[in-house]
């Protein structure tokens, strides 16, 4: 077996770990290195998406391989000059963009192989998000020449309906999940797409999922087993509510002699416990007189549900924004639980809605929770609101309340200035905020109202000593040496590039 780390071994993300055997190979994950396209893009400062994969090839985004799309391969760029190595499909862990954000730069006819859950809020993803290019994984709108072919047009044509990749399911598909797959909320239509199972791609090697805990649904470790066995983490904790899926993983994982761990909070120590998050966020709800404002990150579904834990304990409603309406209906789609039931959906002021808004509006139109309502009544709302949404509390006018900002820290100057921002809006409407403050123009993060989505070093530890692997190849960490210093010889640091035959 042979394993390549084209991206992600020594930056946080950007996983894109080719496995090989006898000529045939998968990837497991595609991600965007946001490290490396933070290089060189900010939010203005964007790819040139007439420009098909050019830009991503010579800026290193994507490894100069010829396995991209053809119709996004302008005549100034010579794909065909680069390896092709043979990919039957990429085995996606989670639905973060650092592990799929570049799946859509790939040949069509490489599937998408990954739960039922990821598969659901990648579609879900693609609907909802402006399109980029590396985002355009499920479905996308073909490209054309323009003049000399060095730029590229996506065909507007409505009689072309959008192409679609191949979707391979890690367990039961259903009915739902396939009609969700095919449903457009664009003017286009999508073609249907081509839905199947893992041991369809007949490799030389049997691949298989088990889900795992991390802070988006649906997140898996994979096991792979051919002439020798591999087991790959994905992202993962052991401070979650699902640890014990992520030690089920672990323990089937005994089998391989080879293991590629994540390691984000290598030497790092233990922090705060998911359920240390609730005690504390309920603690604070319940004292909490006015509005309440809970703001986590986009699509930690199981921080979503625990505030829907805590308004149901103090009596208040949870109203969650249109696009967290629509994603709860597409995990609906793949596993069949309803957890909008209970929930009300916070309608934003627009002259224009997209077609996935109209689409929540059809569904759950009976739900929606006006800012006049809010304005009215705000003790009898927890509301899901983040930075992005904070301008609409222009439209509710609170006289105060409490905001529990339950995500993770600022990490860049950039991130540091939207808190400053955030805090005027908050100073405005006289909240009382929890999670963060600024003092000096400086921010500050309080800690006990967020739990990171990753294993500190003790679970490390504790991870690798169940599987007890003779090899060890971290990625996915700015510190690989810390594997090397507690786990010596049996460390394979690969680089960006490198591969190890085994
Ligand atoms: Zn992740």
């Amino acid at each position: 077996m042979k394993i390549t780390i084209y991206d992600g071994a020594t930056t946080i993300g950007g996983n894109k770990i080719y496995v090989e055997e006898r000529e045939k190979g998968v990837f497991l994950d595609f991600g965007m290195n946001f490290a490396k396209h933070g290089q060189y893009y900010d939010e203005f400062l964007r790819e040139r998406s007439s420009r098909g994969i050019y830009d991503a090839v010579q800026l290193g985004i994507i490894p100069r391989l010829n396995i991209y799309r053809e119709d996004l391969v302008p005549s100034d760029l010579d794909a065909s000059a680069f390896p092709r190595p043979d990919v039957s499909a990429v085995f996606l862990s989670h639905a973060h963009l650092d592990h799929c954000g570049c799946i859509g730069y790939l040949d069509e006819g490489i599937a998408i192989a990954a739960t039922a859950t990821t598969l659901a809020i990648l579609k879900a993803l693609r609907d909802t998000l402006k399109a980029s290019p590396g985002m355009e994984a499920p479905y996308f709108a073909r490209k054309y020449p323009k003049d000399d072919g060095r730029t590229l047009e996506a065909s507007r044509s409505k009689k072309e309906p959008y192409a679609c990749r191949k979707m391979l399911c890690t367990e039961k598909i259903s009915e739902s999940l396939l009609q969700f797959l095919c449903q457009s909320q664009r003017t286009k239509e999508i073609e249907t797409p081509e839905c199947g199972y893992v041991e369809e791609l007949g490799l030389p090697f049997s691949v298989e999922a088990f889900e795992l805990d991390h802070s988006i649904y649906g997140a898996c470790g994979f096991l792979i087993e051919g002439d020798i066995a591999l087991a790959y983490t994905g992202d993962f904790r052991m401070h979650g509510r699902g640890a014990e899926k992520t030690r089920r993983f672990l323990r089937e994982a005994k089998k391989a002699s080879v293991l590629i761990i994540e390691g984000t909070r290598a030497g790092e120590e233990e922090g705060i416990s998911e359920d240390n998050v609730f005690s504390n966020c309920l603690a604070v709800a319940e004292e909490a007189k006015g509005l309440v404002i809970a703001d986590f990150s986009p699509r930690n579904f199981e921080r979503l549900e625990m505030f829907g834990e805590i308004a149901k304990k103090i009596g208040r409603e949870l109203v969650v924004t249109a696009k967290d309406a629509y994603m709860l209906k597409a995990l609906e789609c793949a596993d069949g639980t309803d957890r909008m039931k209970d929930k009300r959906v916070y309608f934003e002021l627009k002259a224009q809605r997209d077609g996935w808004e109209k689409y929540v509006l059809e569904l759950y139109g009976d739900k929606i929770a006006d800012p006049a309502e809010i304005s009215r009544a705000p003790e009898n709302f927890i509301l899901c609101f983040s930075y992005y949404d904070v301008k609409h509390l222009l439209d509710i006018m609170p006289e105060s309340g409490t905001y529990i900002y339950s995500s993770s820290e600022a990490h860049s100057e950039e991130e540091q200035f939207d808190f400053l921002r955030l805090h005027n809006w908050l100073k405005l409407f006289n909240f009382d905020v929890y999670g963060f403050r600024v003092e000096g123009g400086g921010v500050f993060f309080e800690k006990g109202f967020h739990a990171s989505g990753h294993a500190s070093s003790k679970d490390l530890i504790e991870a690798i000593e169940i599987v007890d692997p003779d090899v060890i190849i971290p990625v996915h960490t700015e510190r690989a040496e810390w594997f090397v210093e507690h786990f010596g010889k049996r460390v394979k640091m690969i680089r960006e590039g490198d591969s190890l035959v085994i």
